[in-house]
């Protein structure tokens, strides 16, 4: 990773009048969160199209939960890293204007972040399919699959599955920070995931800079990024804060 990069991150950043980033599940890999698609990811073990689809959980809720109840289990566990801590930071000093994160672990929201767009919806809650009850993931048992309401309706997560619609209120908002930001840092996200991989693509023509933090290219990089810097966002982030914080004189011209 290169410091003039970590430096340019932060000059952009202190020079922006608005500044949104979009967050994959790579933020959360540091925390103990697998992500879906690379070494160690999800899909190495389970179809997304067979477990992830909300036909199968309509038809066979019982082979959902099984990539569910994984998932459930590493999201209780998990608390956020250095990477979820410096954009709180970025947040709290006035730098990031808001949080557009494809994430469901809320470890955002347990970071400090205020505004937090949640593409995808949140695991931590969940409701019942035929009454509505929200319940919260700690207190849905998962010892036999799927878990039940006490109406014995089928649960689910408060999430997006493949084949669903994106809450409308989050495409919304997330489509007008991406049109008016100056600066948008990419982070942890493989790019593959549509409409979220947009974003990026309508920050850059409305003119902003993309800054893109991953540990490997993507296919935004080299073409929708504007740069791209290598590397563990719980290592990159924190680094790019502490620029801030200790060169902010020398960025601002
Ligand atoms: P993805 O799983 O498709 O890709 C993860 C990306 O993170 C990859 O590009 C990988 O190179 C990168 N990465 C891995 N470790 C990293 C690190 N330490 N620092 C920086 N980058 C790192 O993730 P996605 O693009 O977010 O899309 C997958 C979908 O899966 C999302 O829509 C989300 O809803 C869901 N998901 C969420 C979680 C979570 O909430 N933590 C976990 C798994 C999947
Ligand atoms: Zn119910």
């Amino acid at each position: 990773m290169s410091d003039e990069l970590i430096i340019r991150a932060a000059r952009d950043i202190a020079q922006a009048k608005k500044v949104v980033a979009l967050t994959g599940a790579g933020m959360s890999v540091e925390s103990g969160i697998a992500p879906f698609r690379g070494k160690g990811g999800i899909w190495e073990k389970y179809d997304p199209i067979e477990y992830a689809y909300i036909d199968t959980m309509r038809t066979n809720p019982g082979k959902c939960w099984i990539l569910l109840s994984e998932m459930q289990k590493e999201i209780l566990k998990a608390s956020p890293n250095p990477g979820h801590l410096s954009l709180a930071e970025l947040e709290k000093l006035g730098f990031l204007s808001s949080i557009i994160t494809q994430n469901v672990d809320g470890l955002h929201h347990e970071a400090g972040n205020n505004n937090v767009i949640e593409f995808h919806g949140n695991h931590r809650v969940g409701y019942c399919m035929e009454c509505g009850n929200r319940i919260k993931a700690e207190e849905i048992s998962l010892e036999t699959l799927p878990p039940h309401c006490d109406c014995g309706g089928v649960l689910r997560p408060d999430v997006v599955f493949f084949g669903e619609a994106i809450p409308h209120d989050a495409l919304t908002r997330s489509n007008e920070d991406a049109r008016s930001c100056n600066v948008m840092l990419v982070v942890g996200t493989s790019a593959e995931v549509q409409p979220a991989a947009s974003l990026p693509g309508v920050a850059r023509s409305s003119g902003a800079t993309v800054i893109e933090i991953n540990i490997e290219a993507t296919s935004f990089t080299g073409h929708t990024s504007t740069y791209f810097i290598k590397g563990k966002s719980g290592e990159i982030l924190p680094k790019i804060v502490d620029t801030l914080k200790n060169e902010s004189a020398n960025l601002t011209t």
